[in-house]
């Protein structure tokens, strides 16, 4: 027989649970509330006592009740069952409950006893454990957690794959069994930092295999701390980029490769233009001789001709000359002071001279314009703009030259009227051997001229550029620094 003192007890365990624990007859009817299930539920004991129990079980799990009492009556108990149950205001839960027979002092079964439990938060926590679970397991990228002593806590799939290591050979080992004798010092730096909390993020680094290979890898390693954020060890993804350091390496020789061979070229440039240069010039005396001693004879065209030919090949490998000073930084100036209006007059009077179709026009406004400049490099960079000016306006008949001054900077600008350059080729053209594409075999060239120039006037201190439309023009500009004070 319970005492009283026993039934105090009691009584105080049911008043004070966190579970709902409620009490019913054979018929369904509850039959006491404790203040629990009032919080789970949302009925008061008032509310509920004397209804029955399918006041909190939804419609479509009715006859499970039907299977409770049955189980019941025969005295069987039914533990942890997880099913679903309904809130006053209509919301349903996860409940895991356990139901235990009432008897009476005869042992006849009376009602039944049920000890209800919401399970949502546990449930929900489980599943995002399994989820997380399952990323880990699934992740091609080593997953590794260890303590602050370098013991293995956990070794995923990826780790399994990268390291050669099953879990059972890993878990439990320290640390060092992936890390390579040289590196070994590596692990109390990045402990080091763990322990002050700190996070490595994308440390290239090396680590061995099972079988003794080495494996470059990028390794992330945070610190994982307890509920009150004290550091308990530290968790550990590592990637494979063997193949992208391989790739890397790969990339590296073929630059050098290549830079070797870019060197050989240049070197073949400048020593194949030299070489040319000295019989060509020889050529070209003993052709103006000939030219001299052949004046008035119906032949002096073959002559004339051939001179022709001579001072384009001349030209081209000066220029070739050029391209390889510039690479090999060999490009010297010989700066001077002087003037640039008269200087532009005189360059413009000459090339005026080749060509009878076109008109060049000179706007100076008279002041002077003095600059600090290598007269025979910029008289250069101005013939090669004027001649293709005229070159690649075949109709257009007026090429205007305007200068001005601002800020200490003196910007001229040659304005054609010709077949202009397509929008996407405007910043190529000052690239080596750069020619828009179809001119060839219309107009004569080599695609260097403009890159010599823009140098030339980088050299200075200025800069170029080109404004066109395609069948309008073109007008190219470049600044070059005022030498006035
Ligand atoms: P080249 O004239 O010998 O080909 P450049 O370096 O002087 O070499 O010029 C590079 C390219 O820029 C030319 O081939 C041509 O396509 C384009 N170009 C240069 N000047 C003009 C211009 N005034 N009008 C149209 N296109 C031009």
């Amino acid at each position: 027989m319970d005492t009283l003192e026993d039934l105090a007890r009691l009584s105080a365990i049911v008043l004070s649970s966190e579970d709902a624990i409620i009490s019913k007859n054979l018929n369904g009817t509850i039959t006491s509330w404790n203040p629990a299930a009032e919080t789970i539920f949302g009925y008061t004991a008032e509310e509920a006592v004397g209804k029955n129990i399918s006041l909190i079980i939804p419609d479509e799990l009715i006859t499970e009740e039907h299977t409770i009492i049955s189980k019941i009556k025969k005295g069987e108990k039914i533990n942890h069952y997880e099913t679903v149950r309904r809130k006053k205001d209509g919301t349903r839960f996860l409940a895991a409950i356990t139901i235990s027979p009432i008897k009476d002092n005869k042992e006849n079964i009376i009602g039944a006893s049920k000890i209800a439990r919401d399970i949502t938060a546990l449930k929900s926590a489980e599943q995002k454990q399994a989820m997380l679970a399952a990323i880990i397991d699934s992740s091609d990228d080593a997953i590794v957690s260890k303590g602050l002593d370098g013991i293995i806590a956990s070794w995923n799939h990826g780790a399994e794959k990268i390291f050669g290591y099953d879990q059972t050979e890993a878990i439990g080992k320290h640390i060092s069994i992936i890390i390579p004798g040289d590196r070994l010092s590596e692990e109390t730096e990045i402990i080091n930092k763990i322990r002050k909390g700190e996070r490595i993020s994308h440390f290239e680094t090396i680590r061995r295999t099972k079988d003794g290979r080495e494996v470059n890898i990028s390794l992330t390693v945070s610190p994982v701390k307890d509920k009150n954020g004290k550091v308990i060890g530290a968790s550990k993804v590592a990637r494979d980029i063997t193949e992208k350091a391989e790739i890397e390496k790969q990339r590296q020789l073929f630059t050098e490769r290549l830079q070797e061979l870019n060197h050989y070229k240049d070197e073949f440039m400048a020593m194949a233009s030299h070489e040319l240069k000295t019989p060509l010039t020889v050529i070209k005396a003993n052709l103006q001789i000939l030219e001299h001693k052949m004046h008035g004879d119906t032949n002096i065209d073959f002559v004339n001709k051939t001179l022709n030919q001579v001072n384009r090949l001349t030209n081209l490998i000066s220029d070739l000359l050029d391209v390889s000073k510039i690479q090999t930084g060999a490009l010297e100036l010989n700066r001077t002071n002087f003037d640039l209006t008269p200087f532009l007059e005189d360059v413009i009077e000459n090339i005026q001279q080749t060509s009878t179709n076109h008109q060049l026009i000179l706007n100076a406004n008279n002041k002077k314009l003095m600059v600090r400049a290598d007269r025979d490099r910029l008289e250069q960079v101005v013939i090669n703009i004027l001649t293709n000016a005229i070159k690649y306006s075949p109709n257009g008949k007026k090429v205007t030259i305007d200068t001005s001054i601002k800020n200490k900077e003196i910007l001229i600008s040659v304005t054609d009227h010709g077949i202009g350059i397509p929008e996407d080729d405007l910043d190529k053209v000052f690239t080596r051997f750069f020619r828009v594409r179809g001119l060839a075999s219309t107009f004569s060239g080599s695609g260097i001229g403009l890159y010599i120039s823009s140098e030339i006037i980088k050299r200075h201190g200025g800069s170029m550029w080109v404004e066109s439309e395609i069948d309008k023009g073109s007008a190219f500009y470049f600044t070059i620094p005022s030498a006035n004070s």
